[in-house]
């Protein structure tokens, strides 16, 4: 699905000093990469902070902690989208809200959020899904109107752009209150272990977060909160550093690659190709390129490009309200039509920056000779 081992041929010297360089100084954790890298990040996501953390998955949940959501709080987020986002609102033992994400992008829907919303919610989670911009336009909108928390995961959509309807311009998790990253290696920023951010524009919460993701400190020895472990370490910022100036060719790469799948499968009544809504750069940055299969073929389509030696995946196959660990009675099927048919219909191909016309003719080829026997 992916090949880090391409890439890293690209950035190898930069990568290998870095590297040394932490273990010439021995200041794993907290060191000048770290603190370099976190400014550099500010600067090209033009954002007043990054806190750097341990994943993805902790930054979602620093992120509800700083905001100060409590116990019986409810937080809306997609049926559609991997674990973490639910896992962490459920490990604050606050009250997840899934709801329906639209047909064409994946992603959260809007007029699913609105009939979610009770006196009893306090923030919406949009997922920025397979490397596009939910609605903010009409997130930011309804968070205004019911004086609601955005709390972007852009876990998938790392250099992506929304253009709002008046034109204005901003990078995927610099939109809502605050936001979290994950550099999870196949993610399109990733290093080579785990690493993680959140990012906010406001000055008070990105103190209250420093000190969460520290032990709750703000001074030494001194816990003010409740805090939690949570660091990025001195190899994996000097990995990131090297990568962050290559991101936007990387995303350009996925992007032309993603051209090249979609222009192929033109004309093919069983296959959708991912939506773009925003053309132009960075639109759309890909971390996956998602069909759906409409002929009730695709499970054994998995099995096609299996045997092909071609690597695929399922994301995602079970919708999270039927997860065992986050169902629950207050869910009503008719309100998920349309997650209950796209775990159905969705197959991610390989996506990255290395691909090349020749795989893509390959793997096109073996899927529409495929769907149409
Ligand atoms: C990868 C991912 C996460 C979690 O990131 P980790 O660094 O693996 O903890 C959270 N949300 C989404 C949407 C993701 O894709």
């Amino acid at each position: 699905m992916v090949d880090l081992k391409g890439q890293y041929e690209g950035i190898k010297e930069q990568v290998n000093t870095s590297i040394a360089e932490v273990l010439d100084s021995s200041a794993f954790i907290n060191g000048p990469h770290v603190h370099s890298f976190q400014k550099e990040l500010e600067d090209y996501l033009g954002v007043k902070h990054v806190i750097p953390c341990a994943n993805g998955t902790d930054a979602l949940q620093i992120c509800m902690m700083g905001l100060g959501l409590e116990p019986g709080d409810e937080v809306i987020t997609a049926d559609f989208t991997f674990a973490a986002t639910v896992e962490v609102i459920a490990l604050l033992n606050l009250t997840p809200v899934l709801v329906d994400v639209e047909p064409d992008t994946f992603n959260i829907d809007p007029k699913a959020i609105e009939k979610a919303i009770t006196p009893k919610t306090k923030a919406i989670v949009p997922v920025h899904l397979f490397g596009q911009c939910a609605n903010m336009d009409a997130i930011m909108e309804l968070a205004e109107k019911h004086n609601l928390f955005v709390i972007e995961d852009n876990a998938q959509a790392i250099g992506a752009t929304h253009t709002f309807q008046n034109g204005k311009k901003q990078k995927a998790g610099t939109i809502g209150h605050v936001a979290s990253t994950s550099f999870f290696p196949s993610k399109n920023l990733g290093c080579y272990g785990d690493g993680g951010a959140i990012f906010t524009n406001d000055d008070d919460l990105a103190h209250t977060i420093r000190g969460i993701v520290n032990h709750g400190m703000y001074t030494r020895y001194h816990h003010d909160v409740v805090g939690v472990n949570s660091r990025l370490d001195s190899i994996q910022a000097g990995v990131l550093r090297a990568k962050l100036p290559n991101l936007d060719s990387y995303n350009k790469k996925r992007r032309e690659a993603a051209k090249k799948y979609s222009k192929a499968f033109e004309g093919q009544p069983n296959i959708v190709v991912p939506k773009i809504l925003q053309e132009g750069p960075e639109g759309h940055v890909f971390h996956q390129y998602t069909l759906c299969i409409l002929n009730e073929k695709r499970d054994n389509l998995v099995q096609h490009l299996n045997d092909n030696g071609v690597p695929c995946g399922v994301y995602y196959p079970i919708p999270l309200h039927l997860q065992k660990a986050y169902t629950d009675e207050r869910y009503d099927e008719a309100d998920f039509p349309v997650t209950n048919q796209l775990i159905k219909e969705v197959i991610s191909l390989p996506m990255h920056t290395e691909l090349d016309d020749e795989q893509i003719e390959f793997i096109t080829n073996l899927i529409i000779d495929f769907i149409n026997n």
